[in-house]
């Protein structure tokens, strides 16, 4: 298969990450079936979608009637059958295995042999996942960040049984939507999580030993290191109880004490103070 033939692509799950995976597909042209369990939940990520390219359009990016074409490639569903008729699947559902692999096995057996079925998971493996299904060698890693429609990377992930076809086509992919694809292996947390997680939960250390104030530590990496966002802040923004659940997955997977998870960042997640999301973190916000 070449890029070319990749003509309808599945987005199964539509939150966050899904409806900007979908829209950055519509905008290169392709047909997109959205895939999510409630019909109210693909309308507010169809709203979302809608309110993004409107942004593009004032901001000049791209013009009303692409914005609109592009509105009008992407179909929804609460079937998953109905994702079973495309060239690509990205998957991006709750970061649960038991939830995923469900999702891989229905696709497994609903889609052409042909279809290559990614995912946008943070942190479970991809080997894994691939071993779920019949077509190991066709399941493959990406993902993308966040917000997907301005973020340039995509990281993507080869398990140990994901084809060189395969990765070369994701890849090739990647470029066709204007994204930058960075290929890494299959290990936990894979470059992004693995660096990122462990500087936030380092700083975390350092609030805890009252080595500094959070302003103050985010502020050494803002000004010193031309971070745009201090560690903390950005943990707040991510949600401190899914940097921990990435930490534990580092720690597990890892089987280095180098990755244990900061007393304090545990105690955080069991007060509730989650970042932005609880209107608590590091800083207090407003909800
Ligand atoms: P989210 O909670 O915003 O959205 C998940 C969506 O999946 C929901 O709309 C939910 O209804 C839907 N869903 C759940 N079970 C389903 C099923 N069986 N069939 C169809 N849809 C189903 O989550 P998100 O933040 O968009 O994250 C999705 C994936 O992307 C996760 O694997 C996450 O680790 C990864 N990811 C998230 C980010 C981020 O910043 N949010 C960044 C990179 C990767």
């Amino acid at each position: 298969m070449e890029v070319a033939d990749v003509k309808k692509v599945g987005v199964v799950g539509s939150g966050t990450m899904g409806n900007g995976i979908a829209q950055v597909f519509a905008q290169s042209g392709r047909e997109v079936v959205m895939v999510d369990i409630k019909d109210e939940f693909l309308q507010n990520a169809m709203k979302m979608v809608e309110k993004n390219l409107g942004r593009m359009v004032k901001k000049e990016k791209i013009t009303q009637d692409q914005a609109e074409e592009a509105l009008g490639r992407i179909t929804t569903s609460t079937k998953l059958e109905d994702a079973a008729g495309v060239q690509l699947v990205v998957e991006a559902v709750f970061e649960d295995m038991a939830v995923k692999t469900e999702i891989f096995k229905k696709l497994d057996s609903a889609c052409g042999p042909e279809t290559i079925l990614s995912t946008n998971t943070s942190s479970i493996s991809i080997t894994e996942i691939a071993a779920t299904t019949g077509r190991p060698d066709r399941v493959i890693g990406m993902h993308f960040m966040n917000p997907v429609p301005v973020m340039k990377l995509i990281e993507i992930i080869r398990g140990l049984t994901t084809s060189d076809e395969t990765t070369q086509l994701t890849k090739a992919l990647s470029e066709d939507v204007g994204k930058v694809p960075v290929e890494v292996n299959d290990y936990p947390g894979f470059v992004s999580n693995r660096v990122l997680i462990p500087m936030i939960n380092e700083a975390v250390y350092c609030v805890m030993e009252n080595v500094a104030q959070p302003e103050a530590i985010d502020n050494v990496l803002k000004l010193g290191m031309a971070h745009p966002m201090g560690p903390l802040a950005l943990g707040d923004l991510i949600g401190l109880d899914v940097c921990l659940s990435i930490m534990n997955v580092l720690h597990e997977g890892l089987g280095d004490s180098k990755y244990r998870p900061c007393p304090l960042l545990k105690k955080m997640v069991a007060a509730g103070h989650l970042g932005r999301k609880t209107g608590q973190g590091f800083y207090k916000y407003d909800r």
